[in-house]
């Protein structure tokens, strides 16, 4: 292999160069266009290139990029946080800045540790989650998260394998079927708890809608209000990891909007500054925080860069940006265009088992017979060959783990917000393309 410096997600493999962005596009140093039909990892939410987030991000430079948390504090940070709080479900958070989706659920995570540490309850420390789940690939987010394959390597350092089942219709994992399972799956949830008693847990956290370890897999609408009833039966802290699912992606604000229910916190990233800077958020509520106000006053956690200024700023133009271009309406009027697209594509072709999601938060699941829903042998990578194939076409859409443990195939469809109909139509034309052409390849092939 040829040496060289920068350490790629695989090393022998050729990476185009991209020279810059605009709208929905990326252009590579050849001249090649690509329809950004992932936003990246689902972080690309306005689209490349916006001269405004260059701008606020210029203006900012101009008088300061950089202020350590522990000695200031800056005029954009203190505006970003009250802006998420005015806009999040029922208000009343405070917002704790890190710069990446795996420290806001870490933090979240040690947040709520510490809660019950204030209230004198020690006891209550460890932090709940579900099997398909993807929380984050730092040690402690990795640990709260059920994505199999990204553990696998570390299982010595982590926490046992999150447990409680996912609410995951289409494949449940109690073999039932919805709504006669009453939400069979929600109550697991509280079998767990009284398992491993409740005055050991300090949280449970679960993404609104699944991403990368299920592809866009929407639970039912009465699901989370069970968990919350539970969560707050047992004194846990509910925490939704908003990472993926966040400002405006699922055609509101958050994710959680779609089932009422207000999170005791919440893990920001992603979309929150668009992928114009590293910037994430641990969001808490007022009664979350209410004891370490009383009590020690300070949170043990933060990073060099938490709150930084020029992050802020970034952020809060992304966030100005989307209510100034109506982008929770436009991801809801043009998520569902292109599920309707995506659903008639769907028809014809016999390996996409199920279409689905929320907003511009969209997944295809892949089987190699829909009736049975029985899932390809792992050997034909089906779920790698869609992804490669449609990047060769100039789209880009994101894999998932498909199946309760990551035994399945899915494949992420999450363009950005600003994408026009003309664009979809392309999207739809190109995955399309796609999809025939790899079942072609698959037929007749046993993935031995
Ligand atoms: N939580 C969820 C739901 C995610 O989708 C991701 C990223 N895919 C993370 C956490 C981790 O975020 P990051 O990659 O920014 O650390």
């Amino acid at each position: 292999m040829k040496r060289e410096h920068l350490i790629k997600p695989v090393l022998d493999r050729h990476y185009p160069t991209i020279e810059y962005g605009k709208g929905v596009f990326l252009y590579d140093d050849q001249g090649k266009a690509y329809l950004d039909a992932s936003s990246g990892a689902v972080t690309a939410g306005i689209g490349h290139g916006v001269q405004e987030i260059v701008d606020a991000m210029l203006e900012q430079a101009n008088k300061v990029s950089f202020v350590y948390r522990s000695q200031f504090t800056s005029e954009p940070a203190e505006k970003l946080a009250k802006k998420l709080s005015d806009s999040a479900p029922g208000g009343d958070y405070w917002a704790f800045f890190v710069n990446s989706g795996s420290e806001a659920t870490e933090t979240a995570m040690k947040i709520a540790i510490q809660h019950w540490q204030e209230k004198g309850r020690p006891g209550k420390n460890k932090v709940l989650s579900r099997r398909m789940s993807y929380h984050g690939i730092t040690m402690g987010a990795l640990s709260m998260s059920g994505h199999v394959l990204r553990r696998r390597r570390f299982i010595p350092l982590l926490e046992d394998l999150p447990v409680a089942s996912p609410p995951y219709c289409y494949r449940c994992p109690l073999n039932k079927t919805y709504p006669d399972c009453r939400l069979a799956c929600a109550d697991d949830l509280e079998t767990v708890v009284k398992r491993i008693g409740a005055e050991h847990i300090a949280a449970f956290i679960a993404e609104p809608i699944i991403g990368a370890a299920g592809g866009a897999v929407v639970p039912p609408e009465d699901y989370y209000k069970r968990i919350k009833e539970i969560c707050d039966r047992h004194d846990i802290l509910f925490i939704a990891d908003e990472v993926m699912t966040g400002i405006a992606r699922t055609g509101a604000m958050f994710g959680m909007e779609h089932f009422g229910v207000e999170p005791d916190l919440m893990a920001l990233g992603k979309g929150m500054s668009a992928g114009y800077t590293p910037m994430a958020a641990a969001l808490v509520k007022d009664h979350v925080m209410e004891p370490i106000l009383n009590g020690s006053k300070s949170i043990m956690s933060g990073h060099t860069y938490s709150a930084n200024p020029q992050s802020a700023a970034v952020s809060l133009a992304v966030l100005d940006y989307i209510d100034s271009h109506r982008l929770v309406e436009s991801a809801k009027a043009k998520g569902s265009y292109l599920l309707n697209r995506m659903r008639r594509m769907a028809e014809t072709i016999g390996i996409i088992g199920d279409v689905r999601g929320k907003g511009l938060l969209l997944a295809i699941e892949l089987v190699s017979d829909r009736s049975s829903k029985l899932p390809f042998p792992p050997g034909l990578a089906v779920t790698s060959r869609i992804v490669d194939k449609a990047f060769d076409k100039g789209l880009l859409v994101y894999p998932a783990a498909g199946g309760v443990d990551g035994e399945g195939d899915a494949v992420i469809v999450a363009p950005p917000l600003t994408i026009s109909e003309e664009e979809i139509d392309l999207l739809v034309r190109l995955l399309e393309e796609t999809v025939r052409e790899v079942m072609q390849e698959i037929s007749g092939s046993d993935g031995g």
